[in-house]
């Protein structure tokens, strides 16, 4: 046979063949489990509930049965207490033994930067909790406010400054299923980003009355708009998201802090990262329905303003503090249109602390003492916002006290039938 011949018939014959399991994962939040099965090819996935005992059963349809090993190295986690999986007509069956009834939720999603054809299959006690829509709580490190403060009369017109300690919604980027950037010795943006998150968190929770919100903790995905839904939940008054920048340039590096523009960018470049950043959803596994956007929009135009000039505010006095530590890639704030940052009554700002891709910068990224110093000249920007626009009795000293509060601070039980597809 020609070469060309043989070459052809073993492309066609390639195409012709099914699709294979590649991998599956499973992702503990604090709200769900989710599953994650990664495939070469489309598959047509259907799934249903079953008890006594509950288990959920995931037919994935055009797969090649072979491909079945795979699945045999997943681990349980969270809701899932054991996978079992066999070759079924035409397919794969993969059956998840789970802890208690659940419900469930199946998205397929096309191809990424990042991976190739994926069903997800995410699972909750409390079907509320797999809406988008309506964000599940976070996993909070309080440090509630003194118990004298609570009692006494409010002043006129400090009444919601008085009661309430300052929050912040601390935004670690990216995390489960979408790593972000990497670095060129492996190191990821989502664990650099909790890191630091986390330290920030701490520090804020031993300032006197104030108090850190985590919009995650732990290695899983949050959507981008339930990120800023957990912010206004808990009436945060600044939302920070924590990054690292990436360029294929490996020389590029410095410090960035971004602000939210919906009109237009600063530069190019930063149209380039707004759209990398807002590709996390694709990547972590969210359904894109861009529902209730034009009310967004609305919203976005009556309050956008004071919270954009607050926004700018915060933003350079975070970039001067991080100045100090590191050199900065651009000496203003600057601004794209970021997705996290939509809150509209929220001052938020985005950090890119340094570039992971630059080697020098990534190793400074994974040195446990050098995240604390990113932390503290974040806290110290914030801080000084709050000390020039809130009254002088909002920072007086006070004892701090941390108290942990379980992330699993479930709302009621709101029955809706099992998604089964
Ligand atoms: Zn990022």
């Amino acid at each position: 046979m020609h070469w060309g011949t043989a070459l052809l018939f073993a492309l066609v014959s390639s195409l012709a063949q099914a699709a294979e399991l590649r991998d599956l994962r499973v992702w503990e939040s604090p709200e769900s489990t989710r599953v994650v099965f990664d495939m070469n090819g489309a598959a047509r996935a259907s799934v249903f509930t079953l008890a006594n005992p509950d288990r959920v059963v995931v037919d994935l349809d055009g797969l090649d049965g072979a491909s079945i090993k795979r699945a045999a190295a997943a681990a349980p986690k969270g809701l899932v207490r054991q996978i079992r999986s066999a070759p079924r007509e035409g397919g794969i069956r993969v059956v998840l033994d789970v802890t208690g009834a659940v419900s469930t939720r199946k998205l397929d999603l096309t191809p990424n930067d990042e991976y190739g054809h994926r069903v997800i299959v995410d699972l909750a006690r409390d079907a509320a909790a797999l809406s988008d829509a309506d964000a599940g709580d976070a996993p909070a490190v309080r440090s509630p406010a003194p118990a004298g403060q609570i009692a006494s009369a409010p002043l006129p017109g400090t009444t919601r400054l008085q009661d309430k300690p300052i929050v912040i919604a601390v935004d670690a980027g990216h995390g489960g299923e979408d790593p972000g950037a990497r670095g060129t010795s492996g190191l990821l943006e989502k664990s650099v980003s909790l890191s630091i998150a986390r330290k920030l968190a701490l520090l804020i929770n031993t300032q006197p009355n104030m108090r850190a919100v985590l919009t995650r903790d732990g290695d899983y995905y949050v959507g981008l708009r339930q990120r800023v839904e957990i912010a206004r939940k808990h009436q945060a008054d600044m939302f920070v998201s924590i990054h690292c920048n990436a360029f294929t340039r490996r020389d590029m590096q410095g410090t960035a802090v971004y602000v939210l523009s919906d009109r237009g960018v600063t530069s190019e470049q930063a149209r380039w990262l707004a759209n990398k950043e807002n590709a996390a959803d694709l990547v972590g596994g969210v359904e894109l329905h861009g529902k209730d956007n034009d009310l967004a929009a609305v919203l976005i135009d009556l309050s956008q303003s004071a919270t954009m000039e607050a926004s700018f505010d915060v933003g350079s006095r975070i970039l001067r503090a991080m100045g100090q530590i590191n050199s900065l890639q651009k000496q203003d704030v600057q601004q794209a249109a970021f997705v996290v940052l939509k809150a509209p009554d929220i001052p938020s700002v985005l950090v890119e602390t340094a570039f992971i891709t630059n080697p020098r910068e990534e190793k400074l990224l994974a040195d446990d003492d050098y995240q604390g110093k990113l932390a503290a000249s974040i806290l110290s920007g914030v801080k000084g916002y709050f000390q020039a626009y809130r009254p002088k009795q909002q920072m007086v000293e006070a004892a701090p006290r941390l108290t942990k509060v379980s992330a699993a601070s479930a709302s009621g039980a709101r029955n809706r039938p099992l998604a089964d597809d």
